[in-house]
């Protein structure tokens, strides 16, 4: 697959800037910084977060509500809503293009062909009142100029691509003849339809009930394998992504407080944050307690001084409350913001309370 893409795309599909410097990596974000516009001024919702993707490869980005990052990967595709939201530091580079340089144009065109969104609700990304093979067909009709004909046929490969039974007949069925799962996986279809070579997935699985989630994650690491196409996961359950990333990288009040490769931040996290949400997901086994994090993450704009998890830290100090942890690495690839990630990966974190 990538050597299909780098050897050129078909007419319509979006033009990189004459400059584009070759890149290994597929997305290189660096020190990215996003603020909103609010009545008590501008509010920093991202601080300083660098992640890579490489091609074929997935990354999950984890962390609670609120913690930056559907918003990362919202100013990754250039869809932060306008004007409150606004990139106002770092760099974002897809396949060696500065995207934080290229006009709107340019992005539109990116993001219809080269990048694409899987949103987490199938319900409010589908029209009610088209059919979904129209709606899968939609983007191959508008920028490939297929004929209405050939479109169809495009969504019958691609329901059959995702799976979905009987793709001849119901690809003239709407949204609501089709479960809560089977939606997702015609949002699947519509993303993947014009060969993306970036996915970003943010929660896609939270509509659904254990099984399908279990199904759709295993069909969608199935997909980027087979597509070679760059996927990023993002997800509060780190055992929805354990199964399918590569690496993760952990966020937590619009900072990267933990990165790394999956496995070894599974087995031995470096950052108490990370322990707290592998302990408030349920083991699908039902091993372990379920035991949240206490507390809430502070509001954007009102972060604690010092460490901004101290009030929700089991292992707080003094110097937490003082001094900010800046990200280090802990040991080959990986990295953590606290400041006792040493004895975090070798003794764990006590349980709360
Ligand atoms: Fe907890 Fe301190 Fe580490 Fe922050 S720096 S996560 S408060 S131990």
């Amino acid at each position: 697959m990538p050597s299909e893409r780098s050897s050129g795309r078909a007419a319509g599909t979006a033009m990189l800037p004459a400059d584009s410097a070759p890149s290994a990596d597929l997305l290189a974000v660096e020190d990215l910084t996003v603020e909103f516009r609010s009545a008590d001024g501008d509010v920093r919702v991202v601080d300083g977060v660098s992640l890579r993707v490489g091609e074929g490869e997935t990354l999950a980005v984890l962390g609670e509500s609120g913690s930056g990052k559907s918003v990362s990967s919202l100013a990754v595709l250039g869809l932060l809503p306008r004007p409150a939201g606004r990139v106002v530091g770092g760099s974002i580079r897809f396949r060696g293009t500065e995207l934080t340089a290229v006009d709107e144009r340019v992005l539109r065109e990116l993001r219809g062909e080269r990048m694409a969104m899987i949103f987490q609700d199938p319900q409010t990304a589908l029209n009610p009142v088209m059919t979904v093979g129209a709606q899968i067909g939609e983007a191959a009709r508008r920028r490939r100029g297929l004929s209405r004909r050939a479109a169809r046929e495009k969504a019958i490969e691609m329901m059959r691509l995702v799976r979905i039974p009987d793709a001849e007949r119901r690809v003239d069925d709407y949204p609501h003849q089709f479960s809560g799962g089977m939606r997702q996986r015609v949002v699947i279809a519509m993303a993947l339809a014009l060969d993306p070579e970036l996915v970003i997935a943010d929660e896609p699985t939270t509509a659904l009930d254990v099984t399908v989630q279990q199904q759709i994650m295993s069909l969608l690491g199935e997909l980027q394998r087979s597509r070679g196409v760059g996927l990023v996961l993002i997800s509060h359950d780190l055992g929805v992504v354990a199964g399918a990333a590569d690496r993760v990288v952990v966020m937590y009040a619009g900072r990267v407080v933990e990165s790394g490769p999956l496995r070894p931040v599974y087995d031995r996290p470096a950052h108490p944050y990370t322990v707290g949400l592998m302990r408030s997901v349920p083991e699908t086994d039902g091993a372990e307690p379920l035991v949240p994090i206490p507390g809430s993450p502070p509001s954007p704009g009102r972060l604690p001084d010092g460490c901004a998890f101290h009030p929700r830290c089991a292992m707080a100090t003094d110097r937490c409350r003082v001094e900010v942890p800046v990200l280090r690495p802990v040991e080959d690839g990986r990295a953590s913001a606290c400041h006792y990630a040493e004895e975090v990966q070798r003794d764990g974190v006590p349980a709360a309370g």
